[in-house]
């Protein structure tokens, strides 16, 4: 049996500032602490992520409740995944018993910043390191939060 919460899409968004600014115009009812996992994602693209460069952010946040962020990396030839840099950051720091994870990018038409799965590669990394880690990511409409452990259910989703 899949465990695994879905925050449904819409409403009350309009309303809270923070979201508005952050252009999560549809991501949901996201608790609070993973709403700031995800603007802490959102925040390292948007600020720092430069265009033919980078194109997804990804927060991790540990037990301690401390966040790590990164950027993906790519060049003509290859590509790193944000996700290994932002628990790379957090090993870095000795800090090592992740709990959550949200990548995000930019959707089409820009306008906001969709949490994306994890890649092949990066599912078994965080599974790995942190069986227990939640992942969180849009799917069919919905933010999922779901353990790394159960994420080879989900498909993998281009954006
Ligand atoms: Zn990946």
């Amino acid at each position: 049996m899949v465990e695994y919460i879905v925050y449904r899409l819409g409403g009350l968004l309009e309303a809270d500032d923070k979201l508005s600014v952050m252009g999560l115009s549809s991501a949901g009812e996201l608790p609070p602490e993973d709403m700031e996992l995800y603007n802490c994602a959102s925040t390292v693209l948007r600020k720092f992520g430069v265009e033919g460069r980078h194109s997804v952010g990804a927060a991790v946040r540990t037990r301690s409740g401390k966040l790590y962020a990164a950027l993906d990396l790519r060049s003509r030839k290859s590509a790193i995944c944000a996700e290994p840099g932002a628990i790379s950051a957090a090993h870095s720091a000795g800090d090592y018993e992740l709990e959550a994870i949200i990548a995000v990018c930019r959707s089409r038409d820009g306008s906001r910043l969709i949490p994306i799965s994890p890649c092949g590669s990066c599912r078994e990394l965080i599974h790995y390191h942190q069986p227990e880690c939640r992942v969180l990511f849009e799917y069919d409409g919905s933010v999922v939060n779901v353990k790394a452990a159960e994420l080879f259910r989900f498909p993998l989703i281009q954006v």
